[in-house]
């Protein structure tokens, strides 16, 4: 891999997103990375970014559909 690295495997949940509440063995969302099981590096972050911001992530609307 060329590339830097984006994200890290969560310590906390091990990639699997879910954690095991220890008090009652019940299974919860991972706190650490919001259930994604990996969390964004500051590279990681930054591309995020620049992606979000270059694609318009969730404001962008398309206009040129062709009947
Ligand atoms: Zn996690």
């Amino acid at each position: 891999m060329s590339l830097p690295e984006l994200e890290i495997l969560c310590w906390k949940c091990w990639g699997s997103g879910i954690i095991q509440m220890e008090d009652h063995g019940q299974m919860m969302e991972c706190p650490d990375c919001n259930g994604l099981g990996w969390i964004p590096t500051e590279d990681g972050k930054r591309i995020l970014a620049f992606v979000q911001k270059h694609l318009g992530i969730g404001i962008e609307e398309e206009d040129e559909e062709s009947p």
